[in-house]
């Protein structure tokens, strides 16, 4: 069992935000941003190549619910998720980043030189 399986079964500690029957949300262990925390699906999907569009669209009224109890969905927020090797993905269970209370700064996300990208 991965990592977040074990978080979303309670078999690993967390810094729980808000659950229902199929999604779990968390604070980041190591926080990016005043607001950082994670949302999961209870079920196992290695990444958001790999969640249905049902899925997706429960997920999304729930991330909806988070940010209002976080009390940033007026201020602003960003969701990100890390997919696969280029997207940056460590935990390879799908997860949203969702990030805020503070002006988030954007930033130059390739190594390689941007006057490169074309
Ligand atoms: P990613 O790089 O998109 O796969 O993000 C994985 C995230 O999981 C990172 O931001 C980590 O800080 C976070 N993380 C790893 N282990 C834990 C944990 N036990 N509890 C909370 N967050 C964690
Ligand atoms: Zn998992």
């Amino acid at each position: 069992m991965c990592l977040f399986c074990k978080i979303a079964n309670k078999e690993i500690p967390s810094n729980a935000v808000a659950e229902n029957d199929h999604f779990f949300a968390f604070h980041d262990i190591n926080p990016k941003a005043p607001v950082h925390v994670l949302i999961i699906p209870k079920k196992h999907f290695d990444s958001f190549n790999d969640i249905t569009a049902e899925m997706m669209g429960k997920m999304t009224t729930f991330i909806h619910h988070v940010a209002k109890e976080l009390g940033i969905n007026e201020s602003g927020y960003r969701i990100i998720s890390n997919i696969g090797e280029d997207g940056g993905q460590e935990v390879k269970h799908l997860h949203f980043h969702l990030l805020g209370g503070a002006k988030l700064y954007w930033g130059h996300f390739a190594d390689a030189d941007s006057k490169d990208f074309f």
